[in-house]
């Protein structure tokens, strides 16, 4: 077909898609008939709470919502996230200045370097990450520099490797604890070494929080905004989306440092007109939702991932214990690399994994699993992956 239709550079230069051949695979299994664990989907599988959903009909009801909604947020949600941040982490924000409604947090994370970063720009991003950091990064023109996380070093970038030359240039750094792919949490002492080097160099740190309510053992995640100082270099990223079973609703915000909210804010009022404002009623009614509730979901995936963690670790595999998230991370075994052992699973298991160097170079050797299946299917995973290895 030549129709004279020419893709922009920034689209032409996307990084390939990895996946498109196990894709194509489990698109001709599920043709088959077969039987598939899907552990490859980031997506929680309980539905919203109904208490939410019952908040979301009367909202949907109102004639005053049926307009344009305000670009930052209504006040009142933006108080109920001002509420809920006060309460979770004991940090202050300002409604007003300090709290930006979102289309989904990678709405935000998509936008943001648009507001802040020039060509040439350099973007430090982790890897293996969500690859919206540096895809957003690549948008904006900018140059994704990739700080690996390492077993080692329990996947926190080691700072002090980066050269000057890149901090001198590095206009933003993306950070994501609780972390997606590895399910490590980041500590205080982290955070400060980021805040530190921030201050230095005129970095805007970016730290996405969408799992900071999926955490494990009673080991609740810090926000950012907690440690001293952080409110001077960045923002947080929040998403309703897993902490709510709410990603069909399209939900997220950011808070922190006002310059920072406010540049994001400027790049979206030139591009989007803001969250349905029924969903921003719901989400008031869910952000102030009782904690049990958020027990009860906890207490599910931690089931699940010991499940997962001692099925496959009794299978000889090296798994890392997920602190936090949904998701656990393991090495392929010996022999294999991420997407032949993902294909080996599909073919001889029909175990749907998500091979690690998607994520990036760093992840070669891992394979990522989704704890959003029931008990039953994870056992009956481990059992047939058990066959598959043997
Ligand atoms: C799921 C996810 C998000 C949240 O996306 P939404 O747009 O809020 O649904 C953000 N960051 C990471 C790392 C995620 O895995």
């Amino acid at each position: 077909m030549s129709t004279g239709i020419e893709l922009a550079d920034r689209v032409k230069n996307l990084p390939p898609y990895l996946f498109a051949r196990i894709d194509q695979m489990k698109a001709e299994a599920l043709r088959r008939g077969a039987d598939l664990i899907d552990m490859s989907i980031g997506d929680p599988d309980m539905p919203t709470p109904a208490h939410i959903v019952e908040a979301m009909k009367r909202a949907v009801e109102k004639p005053e919502h049926h307009r344009y909604p305000s670009y930052a947020g209504m006040y009142s949600f933006r108080e109920a996230v001002a509420r809920w941040y006060e309460r979770r982490f004991s940090v202050k924000l300002d409604p007003e200045s300090e709290v930006l409604s979102l289309i989904g947090s990678k709405e935000g994370i998509g936008h943001i370097p648009l507001a802040f970063v020039n060509p040439g720009d350099v973007v430090l991003c982790p890897s293996p990450a969500y690859p919206v950091y540096s895809i957003a990064t690549l948008f904006a023109g900018g140059e994704p520099h990739y700080m690996p996380l390492t077993e080692d070093r329990g996947f926190l970038p080691d700072l002090t490797t980066l050269p000057e030359e890149v901090l001198g240039r590095a206009k933003m750094i993306f950070l994501n604890y609780p972390n997606n792919p590895t399910s490590v949490s980041a500590g205080e002492d982290f955070f400060r070494e980021v805040i530190d080097m921030a201050r230095r160099h005129g970095i805007i740190v970016c730290h996405d929080a969408a799992y900071s309510e999926i955490y494990f053992d009673g080991k609740r995640p810090l926000s950012f905004l907690q440690v001293e100082g952080a409110m001077d270099v960045g923002v947080e990223f929040h998403s309703l989306s897993k902490t709510y079973n709410m990603t069909g609703w399209r939900i997220g915000f950011a808070v922190g440092n006002r310059e920072v909210i406010h540049g994001l804010g400027r790049i979206k009022t030139n591009i989007d007109s803001g969250v349905f404002q029924a969903i921003q009623e719901a989400s008031i009614t869910a952000l102030d939702t009782d904690d049990g509730l958020l027990s009860g979901m906890r207490a599910t995936y931690q089931a699940r991932r010991d499940i997962l963690y001692e099925g496959l670790r009794g299978l000889g595999m090296e798994v890392v214990k997920p602190e936090a998230t949904f998701y656990l991370w393991a090495k392929v075994p010996g022999g294999f690399t991420s997407e032949g052992f993902a294909v080996h699973l599909l073919e001889k298991a029909g175990v749907l994994g998500t091979p690690g160097n998607g994520f990036g170079d760093p992840g070669e050797g891992y394979i990522r699993f989704a704890l959003t299946v029931p008990e039953e299917r994870l056992r009956e995973a481990v059992e047939r992956i058990g066959e598959a290895v043997r």
